[in-house]
């Protein structure tokens, strides 16, 4: 077993019932933290997370909430803290594409995005913040995207709302330093899940090719890197935007 480094901690995994938020959680749970896997539709894949964590001795529960949602989010927290008494981490991970060309774009496709990865991370900090800023390490771990530095052609709603969450990230890193919360975002480049999978073989080749390290990345290293934000030893990073990308 792991060295339990974060024994005690609390962490609310949004989207954790596949790809990068559930590697984050598995990971979090290796450490010791007791972990809340939110989920939206994919019931199975959260009971999942779930099964591979207590399976290996960890401590967590699935919670079904759309993050996009100010009563759905509300509830997801206060079920978390009924039942462990505060949250220590929050990874806003959920997110979701609907590309498309701008003068094509369906409103709904512009706030559906929106309304996930920026709106999502809005309220499920503002409402597990009161929570965190009590703790002696708080944590706020926002998953962006290098679209959101980068842009990316086919993807403006994508990337605004990545892009939107690096500025949410440092203006909430000012705001709750004096609380000694720290707030960082990562920005994984292409990773191997359900969001990338549909790629063409065309468009696969094109992005290899943009690679330095000549593959994808795996969901289990962006999730050494957010386990990393959330320990101790990441005591004094904050407002940073932190790239996992293989090179790009
Ligand atoms: P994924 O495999 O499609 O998983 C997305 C997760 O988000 C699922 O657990 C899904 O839950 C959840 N989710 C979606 N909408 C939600 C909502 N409204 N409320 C609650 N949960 C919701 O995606 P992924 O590739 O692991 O991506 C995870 C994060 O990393 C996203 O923010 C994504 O933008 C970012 N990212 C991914 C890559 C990549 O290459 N894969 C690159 C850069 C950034 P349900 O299925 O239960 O609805």
């Amino acid at each position: 077993m792991e060295h339990r480094e974060l024994e005690g901690r609390v962490a609310l995994v949004t989207g954790a019932s596949k790809g990068i938020g559930k590697a984050i959680a598995i990971k979090l749970a290796s450490l010791g933290v007791k972990v809340a896997v939110n989920y939206r539709h994919s019931e199975a894949g959260a009971r999942s997370t779930v099964d591979t964590i207590t399976q290996r001795e960890g401590e967590a529960f699935a919670v079904k909430a759309n993050v996009g949602d100010t009563e759905e989010v509300k509830a997801m927290v206060r079920e978390v803290t009924d039942r462990w008494g505060k949250i220590d981490i929050l990874v806003n991970n959920a997110g979701i594409t609907r590309d498309n060309l701008i003068l094509i774009m369906r409103d709904q496709e512009w706030d559906d995005v929106i309304n996930t990865n920026l709106r999502g991370a809005y309220l499920c900090t503002k409402f597990a913040l009161r929570s965190i800023m009590r703790q002696e390490h708080g944590r706020i771990i926002n998953i962006s995207s290098i679209s959101g530095i980068a842009g990316n052609p086919g993807q403006s709603n994508y990337s605004a709302s990545k892009g939107g969450l690096i500025s949410f990230t440092k203006s909430m890193a000012r705001e709750m330093g004096s609380r000694k919360v720290t707030v960082n975002a990562i920005a994984p480049g292409f990773i191997t899940t359900e969001m990338t999978e549909n790629l063409s073989d065309k468009n696969k080749e094109v992005v290899l090719s943009m690679i330095s390290l000549k593959r994808f990345g795996k969901p289990e290293e962006v999730a050494e890197l957010a386990a990393f934000l959330a320990s101790d030893r990441a005591s004094f990073i904050t407002g940073q935007v932190i790239g996992i990308d293989g090179g790009m």
